[in-house]
């Protein structure tokens, strides 16, 4: 069983640092090594003694493992998939803009939520990530040292891995790991409330809420899991925080033809979402086989976010990215890599 040093904050790394015969600054010094000059194994800690390194050989290793496979878009989009300790595998994809290199990270080997339009939901739940294996996302891809800003909107639902997703945004942020401002960091939900409140009262990073449909009936044929979180208990315990300073909260809406594109549909949507400081992001639908539903035209996505903004909610079409490597929206899966699964 491998055991990461990869993915502990400097507490624990104090902690292992004693284990290991060290004094417990020597944590700072792991962390140092492991967050800010990303080695690879411990090996090349070359400010501790061999023996030390030995002992700490003997339980741990640095963590992460290589790109088990690489895909490059036309775009410039990369889409890498990682193994993972559970023996699954899971994708991260690669975006470069001109002002900004976002990582969309993975926080679980499938997920367990079954959104109709997803890849990810097909293959089920498979493991959740540790906060080392969220972490080794960031550290293993070529990009590393170019990154600027991530997005948790990979495979997975993040707030169904709560404890493991906190540990790595603290990671992340802390002055002694990657030290980034929160406002770099989005975290996605579809809404998982005790689990979203916890990363509201928490952390500092935005937060991104997957909507798709403003009417509780018509999202659960959407999004099953809605039966369980009520959209208007969402919306309410957002409207207790404030975002009118650096935080933001946005709403992702895939459009679909037919389905959630009409007047009635952006009507809802601007009085669900009245009294709250957020932004809606339209995204564009891609099919999936055996999914009976068809993205909505390019007119008529216009049509929606002129109807949003014109009732005084901020919207946006988002780029579809690295649609031709499966690396955009929706389409993350690895069951082709997965001998257990049918
Ligand atoms: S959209 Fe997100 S929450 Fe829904 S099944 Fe896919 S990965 Fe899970």
């Amino acid at each position: 069983m491998y055991s990461f040093l990869l993915g502990k904050t400097l507490p624990e790394l104090a902690a292992v640092a004693i284990q290991a015969g060290l004094p417990p600054f020597a944590g700072k010094q792991l962390a140092d090594w492991l967050y800010k000059k990303n080695i690879t194994t411990i090996a090349e800690m070359s400010n501790l003694s061999k023996t030390a390194r030995e002992a700490l050989s003997k339980q741990y290793e640095a963590g992460g493992f290589a790109p088990a496979e690489v895909q490059c878009s036309q775009d410039g989009t990369k889409k890498y998939l990682f193994p993972t300790i559970s023996g699954h595998f899971i994708e991260t994809v690669m975006i470069p803009e001109a002002e900004r290199t976002t990582l969309c990270v993975s926080s679980q080997a499938g997920c367990r939520m079954g959104c109709r339009f997803c890849m990810t939901a097909r293959q089920g739940f498979q493991a959740n990530l540790s906060a080392g294996e969220i972490i080794a996302q960031f550290c293993r891809v070529d990009e590393c040292g170019q990154l600027t800003n991530a997005v948790y909107m990979g495979m997975g639902e993040p707030m169904d891995n709560i404890d493991e997703v906190l540990k790595s945004l603290e990671i992340l942020t802390a002055p002694w790991g990657w030290a980034w401002s929160p406002r770099r960091i989005t975290v996605s939900t579809i809404g998982v409330l005790p689990a979203m409140q916890r990363l509201l009262d928490e952390s500092r990073c935005h937060v991104a809420v997957s909507l798709h449909n403003p009417f509780d009936a018509e999202r659960q044929v959407l999004m099953p899991m809605q039966k369980a979180w009520p959209l208007a208990d969402v919306i309410a315990l957002l409207k207790k925080y404030d975002f009118t300073g650096q935080r933001r909260v946005s709403f992702e809406y895939i459009l679909f033809a037919g389905v959630n594109d009409s007047p009635r549909h952006a009507n809802e949507l601007a009085r669900l979402l009245q009294g709250l400081e957020c932004r809606v992001n339209l995204i564009r639908f891609h099919a999936i086989s055996g999914v009976p539903l068809q993205p909505a035209s390019e007119m008529q996505l216009e049509k929606f976010k002129n109807h949003l903004n014109r009732k005084g909610l901020l919207t946006t079409v988002r780029a579809s990215r690295g649609q031709d490597i499966s690396a955009a929206c929706g389409l993350l899966s690895t069951l082709k890599q997965s001998p257990a699964l049918p």
